[in-house]
């Protein structure tokens, strides 16, 4: 069966190449949004939060990050 929210999804990425945006200046390397993210979509590099490909927009790490430092353009 078709899953047309994940096709929908893959559809928004594919046209807009959309994905969680860091605020290198406000990130302090917490890890909280690396933990809270299903999909595995951030690492942290030279303890600042990187976002990959993989980000599927859900919009968990904006709210889990103390900082405000992720955001959905
Ligand atoms: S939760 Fe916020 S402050 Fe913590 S690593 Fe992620 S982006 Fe940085
Ligand atoms: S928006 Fe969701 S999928 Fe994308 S990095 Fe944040 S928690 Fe992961």
């Amino acid at each position: 069966m078709i899953n047309w929210v994940s096709v929908q999804v893959f559809e928004k990425r594919r046209v807009f190449f959309l994905k969680a945006a860091v605020d290198k200046e406000k990130c302090t390397g917490c890890g909280q949004c690396v933990d809270i993210c299903a999909v595995e979509a951030i690492q942290l590099v030279d303890d600042i939060a990187v976002v990959s490909d993989e980000c599927i927009e859900c919009g968990a790490c904006v709210d889990e990050c103390p900082n405000g430092a992720i955001s959905l353009d």
